[in-house]
């Protein structure tokens, strides 16, 4: 390994340290997007010092975005010396609000015990400010690399990523010829590598009914039994059905390596928000239920879907005046990248470098980004790869260690070398 490249690192260590509690202390709450302007600029002003090109991509029109909540991204590239291949780190800019139990401020980027405490520590502010100082270690040592270093900052992706890397995607930021690898320095831990995700289906039942007076229920039909009699299918049904599909992805953790199906929420007749008064007698004519179905490689779409619709028909056949309508909210395919892709070879020699061992290899059981990279901008060779310990996401008191992300920065620096120069050593 190049150990004047891993010393370029463990030269910026306290600028990394103060990188990521400067972004911390963006308040960058996603739902509804504050602060996205301010970080964004950071950033950008941060890495044209370092000669990168930067470019502020306001995502108008996209959900949530308003004046006082601009979905701002940031997009910076540096061109090395002579054309060649190009690395894009990918990380998100908005974090989930703090909720309750934290014993420290949660955007303060409290530094204590080796490690930087707030919201957004390791779910991603670490992994970005790593990727950036891995960029500018590697900039420094070999100032004639071929090809380009892209980071960006992106923002929505804990509400979809559709005012983030899709919108970005959609314009080809994440498409060839302008990207060949893409990094997403999500907290999968320092020594795993995550190819993908289980896919999503999340959709809306409605079972219906006729309102009637409460006293005399046989002249109405109650939407709610209608859904009581879906869930029965369900559960005699559906749900084990589920868990007995297994899969060949490598998800962890590991109950989540079979389809799985949560019942989100369920609603039916009147609302509930009579109190303090009463409410008043009616047969319920329409019952809502959301599902959210994760599911696998082996499955495709059109069967997962038909799981549920063979079951409404058939209660439509067996029940008197049962009718129901279902509405898709959401569709994500499943992904993996191969492990023999240039990025997850490039990643692992770090790995193997920095750990002495083979990384694990993994899958995240929920979405993120990468779904976009693939299915609009059809870059496969795409991996999410960073410092953290996943669990502690969206937790209080989060917090990302700096020797992991010392350790993480060195792994993406020798990625870099391996995908650029073609070499782990020299
Ligand atoms: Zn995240």
């Amino acid at each position: 390994m190049n150990e004047r490249l891993l010393k370029a690192v463990d030269a910026r260590v306290d600028d990394l340290v103060a990188l990521t509690a400067e972004l911390i202390r963006f308040p960058t709450i996603n739902p509804p997007g504050e602060a996205y302007r301010p970080c964004a600029e950071y950033i950008g002003a941060r890495l044209k010092k370092h000669g990168f090109e930067t470019e502020f991509i306001r995502a108008e029109g996209t959900p949530g975005d308003t004046d006082r909540y601009p979905r701002v991204n940031v997009v910076a590239r540096f061109d090395g010396r002579s054309p060649g291949a190009c690395v894009h780190f990918n990380s998100h800019i908005d974090v989930v609000e703090a909720g309750d139990g934290w014993s420290v401020d949660p955007f303060a980027g409290l530094v204590k015990d080796g490690k930087v405490y707030g919201r957004g520590a390791c779910d991603m502010k670490g992994g970005l400010a790593s990727s950036i100082i891995a960029a500018e270690a590697f900039m420094e040592i070999f100032p004639d690399f071929p090809g380009a270093i892209e980071i960006s900052g992106t923002v929505d992706e804990e509400s979809g990523g559709f005012g983030g890397v899709a919108h970005l995607a959609k314009l080809g930021y994440f498409s060839k010829p302008r990207v060949d690898h893409v990094i997403i320095p999500e907290p999968l831990n320092k020594d795993r590598i995550c190819l993908g995700h289980r896919g999503v289906w999340w959709a809306e039942i409605e079972t219906k009914g006729e309102i009637a007076h409460g006293s005399m229920p046989f002249l109405g039909d109650n939407a709610v039994r209608h859904m009581g009699a879906v869930l029965q299918a369900f559960e005699d049904e559906l749900f084990p059905a589920l868990d007995r599909k297994m899969t060949r992805m490598p998800v962890v953790p590991e109950g989540a390596r079979r389809s799985t199906m949560n019942i989100n929420s369920i609603h039916g007749g009147q609302t509930e928000d009579f109190r303090p008064g009463l409410p008043s007698p009616n047969v319920p004519d329409s019952c809502r239920l959301t599902i959210d179905r994760r599911f696998l490689l082996e499955e495709d779409l059109a069967t997962v879907k038909s799981e549920v619709t063979d079951i409404l028909e058939r209660l439509k056949r067996e029940r008197k005046k049962f009718d129901y309508e279902i509405r898709d909210l959401m569709e994500v395919l499943p992904l993996m990248t191969e492990r023999d892709a240039p990025v997850v070879k490039a990643v692992a020699q770090g790995i193997m470098a920095i750990f002495d061992r083979e990384p694990d290899y993994v899958i995240s059981p929920g979405t993120y980004d990468q779904k976009h990279v693939a299915r609009i901008g059809h870059i496969y060779d795409c991996i999410a790869y960073g410092p953290g310990i996943l669990d502690l996401a969206h937790r209080p008191d989060e917090w990302v260690g700096i020797a992991d992300m010392v350790e993480s920065a060195k792994v993406m620096a020798i990625g870099l070398n391996v995908l650029l120069r073609g070499t782990a050593t020299d």
